[in-house]
């Protein structure tokens, strides 16, 4: 668990179509929101992407993102 990574939603593209919401087990989004709402950063896993590879209208960054370094899911998939 990490508080230097963690996703970043970009609304002005952000569709609503919910893959980062379902996709995230680690509590990072607010489940009971339709809109993506990062309430739990913490519980980002370092250098995951696995919302970000979901998302159908590039609106997930990462703050910690500095291009550099490797991109993965974590363990358990996300
Ligand atoms: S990057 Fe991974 S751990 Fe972080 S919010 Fe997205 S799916 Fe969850
Ligand atoms: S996957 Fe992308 S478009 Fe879909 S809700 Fe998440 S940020 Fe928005």
């Amino acid at each position: 668990m990490t508080t230097s990574w963690y996703p970043i939603i970009n609304y002005d593209n952000c569709i609503e179509c919910g893959s980062c919401i379902n996709k995230c087990s680690h509590g990072v989004y607010d489940k009971e929101s339709t809109k993506p709402i990062v309430i739990y950063p913490e519980g980002c896993i370092d250098h995951c992407t696995g919302c970000q590879a979901l998302c159908p209208a590039e609106a997930i960054q990462y703050y910690g993102d500095d291009g550099s370094g490797p991109k993965t899911t974590c363990s358990c998939g996300c």
